[in-house]
């Protein structure tokens, strides 16, 4: 069988999920260049808990966790189904206690508005990991590693945040200029994703100057640690779509292993 690649997207606004944009083109294409994998265990950083979890459902339900959009939005729904076996399994692959498969939650937009570009059929058994907010970055990371033999069992892991991500400062303009201390985060990320500096990387807040500009808070930045740390050694890493939303939302995506073609320069 082969070895899945591990795939980190930026979602950006939730309106990716039903507007046209180059970003949800890509994620199109990027979807049937992947082809299907089994299952997806999904680690999106709109879900942030005390302890971590996993959704045991075995029908998820499409979570609206957001405010102030159109009623289509709300209206979504991506009736993919769960997969308890493999929340179960992967709760005792991370040594989690009892209570760690939850359903407590379903699919939050940060999966969704990504899952029905990638996989529209909705045909994808789709497993939701939490971020625990009382872990450093290195343990994220650590906690990320022992998924690894997720990808040779056919499963896509795939996190979902944003390289930079501040909502403070975006900007509604048509072609919103991009603040040079975004540009710069994202860059710099860039470069110690491909070279595998991993210290880097958990050192994130003083990777730049004004770091703590492009992240005020970590957890967008987090499920980015679960695709590093999975990279394997020798294994390719390619960014197959790149570009900024808002002005201050980074849209980067970063994929370890088998690379498909850039489908998106921006
Ligand atoms: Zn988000």
């Amino acid at each position: 069988m082969k070895t899945w690649p591990a795939l980190f997207l930026g979602h950006g606004s939730p309106m990716n999920a039903i507007e046209d944009s180059p970003f949800a083109s890509a994620w199109t294409e990027l979807g049937r260049a992947l082809g299907k994998p089994r299952a997806v265990l999904c680690v999106s950083a709109h879900w942030l808990t005390r302890g971590t979890f996993l959704t045991g459902n075995s029908r998820p339900r499409t979570i609206h966790d957001f405010g102030g959009f159109p009623p289509e939005l709300y209206d979504i729904q991506y009736p993919a189904p769960g997969d308890p076996a493999l929340a179960e399994k992967t709760a005792a692959r991370l040594g989690l206690g009892v209570g760690a498969v939850t359903e407590d939650w379903g699919l939050d937009h940060g999966a969704w508005s990504v899952l029905r570009r990638l996989f529209p059929a909705a045909d994808v058994p789709i497993v939701q990991l939490s971020l625990d907010v009382g872990l450093s970055a290195a343990g994220h990371w650590a906690l990320a590693e022992r998924l690894a033999p997720l990808r040779d069992d056919g499963v896509l892991v795939l996190a979902s945040g944003n390289t930079v991500h501040n909502l403070g400062d975006i900007s509604w303009e048509d072609g919103a200029p991009v603040p040079d201390w975004a540009r710069e985060f994202d860059g710099v990320v860039a470069g110690a994703l491909r070279e595998g500096r991993k210290e880097a990387l958990l050192g994130w807040e003083s990777l730049t100057a004004r770091a703590r500009r492009a992240h005020p808070t970590p957890d967008h930045f987090w499920p980015l640690l679960y695709v590093a740390a999975l990279r394997r050694p020798g294994e390719p890493l390619s960014f197959p779509v790149e570009g900024f939303q808002n002005g201050t939302i980074a849209m980067r995506a970063v994929q370890v292993g088998a690379a498909p073609p850039t489908v998106s320069r921006h």
